[in-house]
């Protein structure tokens, strides 16, 4: 998952780049409103994380309003610094979805993030991504399939996470690259190959039979349980 946080503060805005890529998403920070409104306007975020106060033409309400107007319905988290009603009020009736209150700890931003992004048939009590036998632990970030439990890297992990946000759906590489990678990344398509090599190692090969990472030649790749 990708997500873009518009922070001033380059203190917060560093430690959430830092601790949401070590969770595994892949995280692009604005510093002003502008440049936040451009990127959640033109990227495709999974989830946008939006100060209220930002210096430059647009602060987070603002933000949250124009990309509602342009029917870009990806969830916001505001944060807001002062617990005041009006404050929160606003946001929320601007089309912010959830809001948090700084100083916040980072595990309640953790589990507002995943429940944010649970997707209806992912909603589960124990944070979880399932298809078909296979699944993903978003907190231990281990895949399990026919009962065992499969260790993944960091990046083998945020991409089994969008494939099984998408099951049964061909996905391009340029998808992929927009889900799984931020802005500093720079990757290339066979970067993607590789990646999902990798993750076929572990998810498919070792099983005697069945697999679930299938290659669409000339289009991508896509989640699919096949005997
Ligand atoms: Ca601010």
């Amino acid at each position: 998952m990708r997500i873009l946080v518009v922070e001033d503060e380059y203190k917060i805005a560093n430690a959430l780049k830092r601790g949401l890529s070590s969770e595994g998403y892949a995280t692009d920070v604005a510093y002003n409103g502008d440049d936040g409104l451009a990127n959640a306007l033109n990227d495709p975020y999974d989830l946008v994380i939006l100060d209220r106060m930002l210096p430059g033409g647009y602060d987070g309400i603002a933000i949250v309003s124009e990309m509602r107007k342009s029917k870009i319905m990806t969830p916001v988290l505001m944060l807001t610094a002062k617990d005041s009603i009006p404050d929160r009020v606003a946001g929320l009736d601007a089309g912010a979805d959830d809001y948090m209150i700084k100083p916040f700890a980072f595990e309640e931003l953790l589990a507002r993030i995943r429940a944010l992004t649970r997707s209806d048939e992912n909603k589960t009590p124990d944070a979880k991504l399932e298809y078909k036998g296979l699944s993903l632990d978003l907190k231990t970030k281990l895949a399990f399939r026919e009962g065992k439990s499969i260790e993944l890297s960091l990046k083998e992990f945020s991409l089994l996470d969008y494939l099984l946000r998408n099951p049964e759906v061909v996905l391009t590489k340029q998808q992929i690259i927009d889900h799984v990678w931020d802005y500093d990344a720079d990757i290339l398509p066979n970067t993607v190959e590789a990646f999902i090599a990798m993750l076929r190692n572990k998810v498919d090969r070792p099983f005697e039979k069945g697999s679930y990472i299938q290659t669409i030649r000339g289009f991508g790749y896509k989640l699919e349980k096949r005997a």
